[in-house]
């Protein structure tokens, strides 16, 4: 059976003083909390050592945002799925759209740093989803199909480890949700291509999350979806309260 998940992006928020604190509010709430889902964050890379010493892992999953397609060498600023593992972390987002937007990560790059975090035991949070012009010209499956379909290298064991976000970018920090019927259409339509290639079984494991201003207020609605596994969540993840209130649309 797939997991419910919700995990929280930071992105380039909080000095380490900040991050340690959200973390450490997040974990406590987590022990007093009841919710039927595994609940992740995804912090900056200079966060991850510090955050985990202060969070239960039982409670609370560690994640990187990103890491190099690359095993190690002569690439000085970057960071390797060996270097975030060896932190703690067990999850890395791979492909967030401002990953390919404003560093113009290609489907061969997100491929490659896919098989360094699986070789180095991290479950890649793999995104997906489409800009505003192709939702509007209607080409918006077919390309989130092709963005997905670019890990189909993978052997099934390898992708069935893989956990998928589909985050339209027309969503993404602008407060426009994707409805929870659009949600919906597209997630089937990714776990219909996952199917295609890897058969019922890896394709009911594969968890789907959806990302895109989800908030307290519209999580249980997205999350009632039956393709809809939960959610990769960035403005709301910086706040404990905020993010514990997706935490636990999942009751
Ligand atoms: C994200 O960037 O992964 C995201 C979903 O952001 P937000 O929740 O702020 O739209």
């Amino acid at each position: 059976m797939r997991k419910n998940i919700v995990a929280g992006n930071w992105k380039m928020n909080t000095t380490l003083e900040e991050g340690v604190e959200l973390a450490s509010n997040i974990n406590e709430a987590l022990k007093a909390s009841k919710h039927n889902c595994d609940v992740v964050v995804c912090v900056p890379a200079t966060h991850l050592v510090s955050v985990n010493g202060v969070i239960d892992r039982e409670l609370l999953g560690l994640g990187a945002e990103n890491c190099s397609e690359h095993d190690k060498g002569a690439y000085t600023g970057e960071i390797s799925a060996a270097m975030v593992a060896s932190t703690g972390a067990g999850y890395c987002i791979i492909g967030h759209s401002e990953r390919r937007q404003y560093f113009g990560e290609t489907n061969e790059q997100l491929l490659a740093k896919t098989r360094q975090a699986l070789a180095n035991g991290l479950t890649p949070i793999f995104c997906v989803g489409e800009v505003l012009e192709q939702r509007e010209d209607g080409s918006f499956n077919q390309v989130v199909r092709s963005q997905i379909e670019a890990l189909f290298a993978l052997d099934p064991a390898d992708f069935a480890k893989v956990i998928v976000a589909y985050e339209p970018v027309w969503a993404i920090g602008t407060g426009k949700t994707a409805t929870a019927e659009q949600a919906q259409d597209m997630h089937a339509n990714i776990r219909a291509a996952i199917e295609e290639k890897y058969g019922k079984e890896i394709a009911g494991d594969t968890s789907i999350l959806y990302g895109g201003s989800c908030k307290p207020t519209n999580a249980r609605e997205l999350f009632s979806k039956p393709d809809v596994d939960g959610g990769l969540i960035g403005g709301a993840a910086l706040k404990a309260d905020s993010f514990m209130g997706i935490v636990e649309a999942f009751d």
